[in-house]
């Protein structure tokens, strides 16, 4: 087995111990908006399609060779894993969850639910990556956070 597929399987093993145990919040009910209800089931009724569509896409994504030097402290020493294009990043469609696929791969990763004012971000600043660990969940003062780093940095900003 190759480091990548071994990468992966981790991943996998990781999302599914995340989703074996994953539990309604006390909340639950006050929270509730269509795309909650929508990767409740997803993660309640069919963990396994959920995580088995997760695994197609990580392995389908182009391999980035890691960056020769990161430009900030934000940015990965890692390569990337990416899908789409800047302009489009890759959307999903699936039991009736319709996201962005990097969204839709960290939030069922991690068993979790979407809510008012999160958004994933991408840590290597780098949109169309799909890699899980260059993806963290946070609010939108945090994303725009990173920007404001990444600008200070001279990075070049790719966008959430
Ligand atoms: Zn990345």
């Amino acid at each position: 087995m190759s480091d990548t597929d071994t990468l992966i399987r981790h991943f996998i093993l990781d999302g599914r111990r995340r989703l074996d145990t994953f539990e309604r919040s006390l909340f639950h009910e006050k929270l509730r908006s269509p795309a909650r209800d929508n990767y409740t089931k997803l993660f309640e009724e069919t963990p396994e399609e959920a995580l088995a569509y997760c695994e197609k896409y990580l392995r389908k994504a182009k391999k980035c060779n890691a960056p020769a030097s990161a430009i900030s402290s934000i940015q990965s020493s890692t390569g990337c894993w990416e899908l789409g294009t800047a302009k489009s990043p890759r959307r999903i469609k699936l039991l009736g969850v319709s996201d962005y696929l990097y969204r839709f791969i960290s939030l069922t990763l991690t068993a979790t639910l979407p809510y008012d004012g999160e958004v994933v971000r991408h840590l290597c600043n780098n949109r169309i990556c799909i890699r899980p660990d260059h993806l963290k969940i946070g609010s939108v003062g945090e994303n725009k956070m990173d920007d404001i780093l990444n600008a200070y940095a001279g990075g070049i900003n790719k966008g959430a």
